[in-house]
């Protein structure tokens, strides 16, 4: 069983999100993609971000479309107030599924940040590393990871984000094509990024 765990804000999941998971699971032969909203992000403290609940609720919309997608918890907010760690997260997921080969999906932008993560090293031998474009960022290769570690996927090509999301719905703009239809609906009804 291949096993990917796709981490994020996801505030809001949007079409790059989707986008790119279902073409990590096409490329990469994936039985199984964990979408999984963090709890507290270690590089983000202090932004305000919609509860954790939504943001579950609303990958869960997200990823009805592709079977192969599901959201996950295994990032949710921990006990002690904390911040999440990837590395922690990809420690869980070893032992929840010990007989799997596990796969981390991250995009160009985040992946150039790794360096900064918790126990990097360690990032590397727990998962392989599929990293996927995203218009305006290069793909470069990081002197951090080793070889036949990081994989590169180079079939996405969705400009969009959830920073340019939240502006439009703040502004009262149309997010049509931006973000799946079930997400919109469901940040209406619930009066979100207001
Ligand atoms: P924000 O604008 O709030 O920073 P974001 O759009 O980057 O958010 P995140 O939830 O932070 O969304 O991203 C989760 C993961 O998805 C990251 O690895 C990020 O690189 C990747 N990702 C997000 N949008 C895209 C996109 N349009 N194309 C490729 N990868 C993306």
């Amino acid at each position: 069983m291949r096993v990917a765990l796709f981490g994020g804000s996801f505030d809001p999941p949007h079409a790059g999100h989707v986008a790119l998971a279902s073409a990590a699971a096409d490329a990469f032969a994936l039985d199984l993609v964990l979408v999984a909203p963090v709890g507290k992000q270690p590089l983000k403290l202090g932004i305000q971000s919609e509860s954790f609940a939504d943001r579950m609720a609303m990958v869960g919309l997200a990823c009805a479309g592709d079977p192969r997608l599901v959201a996950s918890d295994l990032d949710r907010p921990r006990a002690d107030g904390a911040p999440n760690f990837t590395v922690d997260t990809l420690e869980t997921m070893r032992r929840e599924f010990p007989e799997a080969e596990l796969f981390a999906l991250i995009g160009a932008d985040a992946y150039l940040g790794m360096e900064h993560w918790k126990e990097p090293a360690r990032l590397f031998e727990l998962a392989q590393w599929i990293v996927a474009t995203r218009p305006g960022f290069v793909l470069a290769p990081l002197g951090i990871a080793p070889a036949g570690r990081v994989h590169w996927l180079e079939t996405v090509h969705v400009d969009v984000s959830a920073t340019g999301v939240r502006e439009r719905l703040h502004q009262g703009l149309d997010c049509e094509g931006l973000i799946p239809s079930s997400v919109l609906e469901y940040i209406d009804s619930h009066r979100l990024y207001r």
